[in-house]
């Protein structure tokens, strides 16, 4: 029998373990998987709190890439729910569907505001016939599928929220974002007579019934029961590189649960931090490299999850909230997915917020975004003063990856340092610098073991997957 190739794959995220899952289903290859943390999963994982399951943020499972969401049936069969999907935008005291439609908006903002969307948005229309550039930033792609008060009155501040400063962002961020229809079909969406597709709206998902977290959970048990490993609080120390030329990486080394460990490597496929990848690669003082990366920028989110004495405070799964006035962008109810997550009358409201190093959601302490949060909520009206019984703040540092208007280069010059390494390949969302979903790290798993199985160059694989996950799309 032909000898197992060793993967070494980094990082227990989903992004990790859909490589390390689809390698083991290849039957080729000797799959260990490692991670620095003490539980897997990454953003996709659940954890435990006050008697609720909760995910870090909404989560649903949902692609629009061929093949994906069988893949993800197969392998959780009966430990998945279907759920309608329920999100609405809450605009002016109201609820209004999501994506957007004019006809809904007419009765919320009044006839003169809807008058003003409608124009601008025939402006924009007429424009395109003698347009000849492309949109050069976020805001120019925004505007000019939706005009510029639709723009202003929806998609800046909700993107100002999320990403910062919309006119400093790649028209890619869009792109990646929002569905890609245009002239006509808008309109006709607006208006309600042209239907969403699956491609650009999705009208049910799947929901592991535990939570999301088993999710990960499940592409785990599948690469032990098939021999693999997946290894956690393991401190990476030092990548072991031949000498030759290909600078093959033949070996990680590190620490596992507190002893020294060595895990041989035929390949290795990294879904940790660029930075910490390269750190690993080239050492702490490469210069060259550390510059390029460095200039990538990223945010940080922080999630404020308010307990209350409810059974249930929303009809929809998640509302977003692109209104200053509301600090956080998003607001999600854990028992909309499960009423089981939870004791029967309580529920578990989370809060997204995303920022920047600097910023004053950073840097506020738990009580000060409890408060904040709290009365943001109050004042829209979903809860109570007198009915919330509890908080909790979770942060992560560096989750989104943020597309200037330079990134492309600056990746470029990232790729160019790291391809050297002919053994290695990337994946998952911070892994790659790819502002994706579960789904798409699930797909990029797959097409990494496809076509390693098939004997391609990990080099050729990296080149072909750069260009697939170009056309990736997040789907509301
Ligand atoms: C609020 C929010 C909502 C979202 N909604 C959805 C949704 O509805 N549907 C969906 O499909 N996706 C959604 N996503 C996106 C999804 O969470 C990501 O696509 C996914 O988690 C990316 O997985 P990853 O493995 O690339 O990264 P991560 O989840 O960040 O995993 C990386 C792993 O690497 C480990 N690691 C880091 N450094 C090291 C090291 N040096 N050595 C070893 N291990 C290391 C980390 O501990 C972590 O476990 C959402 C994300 C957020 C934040």
């Amino acid at each position: 029998m032909e000898q197992k190739k060793k993967v070494v794959v980094l990082g227990a995220g989903i992004g990790g373990l859909s490589a390390g899952y689809f390698l083991a289903k290849t039957g080729k290859y000797e799959v260990t998987v490692l991670e620095k943390a003490p539980v897997i999963g990454g953003l996709c994982a659940s954890f435990e709190y006050n008697n609720f399951t909760l995910d870090y943020g909404a989560h649903k499972i949902y692609s629009v890439i061929p093949g994906v969401l069988a893949e993800i049936g197969t392998l959780m069969a009966d430990r998945l729910l279907t759920l309608p999907k329920k999100n609405r935008l809450f605009l002016r005291g109201h609820l209004v569907d999501y994506p957007l439609k004019l006809g809904n908006l007419a009765g919320v903002l009044g006839l003169a505001t809807f008058l003003k969307l409608g124009f601008g948005y025939a402006f924009e229309l007429a424009r395109g016939f003698v347009r000849r550039q492309p949109p050069d930033s976020y805001a120019g792609y925004m505007i000019q599928r939706f005009g510029r008060p639709a723009y202003e009155l929806v998609f800046e501040p909700l993107a100002d929220k999320v990403w910062g400063e919309p006119s400093s962002l790649h028209p890619e961020m869009a792109r990646a974002r929002v569905p890609a229809s245009g002239g006509m079909e808008v309109i006709l969406k607006l208006l309600g007579i042209k239907k969403e597709t699956a491609e650009t709206n999705a009208e049910f998902f799947y929901y592991p019934e535990k939570g999301f977290g088993d999710f990960p959970e499940a592409m785990k048990e599948y690469i032990e029961e098939t021999g693999g490993r997946v290894l956690l609080n393991v401190d990476v120390r030092e990548l072991v590189q031949a000498v030759q030329a290909d600078g093959k990486i033949t070996a990680i080394r590190g620490t596992a649960d507190g002893s020294p460990a060595e895990f041989e490597s035929d390949y290795v496929v990294s879904s940790i931090p660029l930075t910490s990848l390269g750190c690993l690669v080239f050492g702490e003082k490469d210069m060259a490299f550390l510059g390029s990366v460095e200039d990538l920028q990223f945010r940080h989110l922080v999630l404020v999850y308010v307990f209350a004495n409810r059974s249930l405070v929303l009809e929809d799964q998640w509302i977003f909230l692109p209104e200053r006035e509301y600090l956080f962008s998003r607001i999600f109810e854990q028992k909309q997915m499960n009423p089981d997550l939870g004791p029967a009358n309580q529920t578990a409201i989370c809060c997204d917020f995303t920022c920047d190093e600097d910023s004053w959601e950073w840097k506020a302490t738990d009580g000060e975004l409890a408060e904040k949060t709290i009365d943001g909520l109050v004042n829209a009206g979903f809860i109570e003063p007198d009915e919330v019984t509890g908080y909790l703040v979770k942060r992560t540092q560096n989750f989104y990856p943020r597309y200037d208007l330079g990134y492309v280069e600056k990746m470029h010059k990232v790729n160019r340092h790291l391809r050297v390494v002919k053994n290695l390949l990337l994946t998952g969302r911070i892994g790659m610098y790819n502002y994706n979903n579960s789904d798409h790290c699930v797909d990029m798993g797959r097409f990494i073991a496809d076509n390693l199985a098939k004997g391609d160059e990990p080099v050729n694989i990296w080149n072909d997957l750069d260009k697939r996950v170009a056309d990736y799309k997040i789907v509301d």
